[in-house]
């Protein structure tokens, strides 16, 4: 896990990296990524340092989706080309993390923009009932298993 002292995001937070930020609070911080997918491409992190999503306390998580709203009907308002919004957490390097402070990214986008998420070849096919049933079962196994209150029956 990257030190805190270390991790970039935690600098751009504390004021001691250079980010033009768009909002500020006591949980959150929303800056521009320095290489935007799309203009108007804004990052909302934690102030408090997460590695990655499993390490982002409750108050903190709380705390991103609203920011994220209010950036997303910012960008609607601002002028900005914005004709719908991608918000994207990537966890762990094979999602396509690179830096290992939890951030939600908010991407403005426009028909025609040239960003988006492959699916993979084949995968528009359902697998069938039987085989999703498979899957959230091992699913619920995972959740009871991580003690989480809020599964499913
Ligand atoms: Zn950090």
């Amino acid at each position: 896990m990257t030190n805190p002292a270390e991790c970039a995001f935690c600098r751009i937070v504390a004021g001691q990296a250079d980010a033009i930020l768009v909002l500020q609070d006591e949980r959150v911080t929303a800056f521009m990524d320095a290489h935007p997918v799309t203009t108007g491409h804004v990052l909302v992190v934690p102030n408090r340092h997460a590695g990655d999503l499993l390490a982002l306390d409750e108050d903190s998580a709380r705390a991103l989706l609203p920011a994220a709203q209010r950036v997303a009907e910012a960008l609607r308002r601002s002028g900005v080309p914005c004709d719908g919004v991608n918000l994207l957490l990537a966890d762990g390097t094979v999602a396509g993390q690179t830096v290992f402070h939890v951030h939600l990214h908010v991407i403005p986008r426009t028909r025609g923009d040239g960003f988006g998420l492959r699916r993979p070849l084949g995968s528009l096919r359902s697998p069938g009932r039987s085989a999703l049933e498979t899957t959230a079962a091992a699913i619920r196994a995972g959740l009871r298993s991580a003690g989480t209150p809020r599964e499913a029956e």
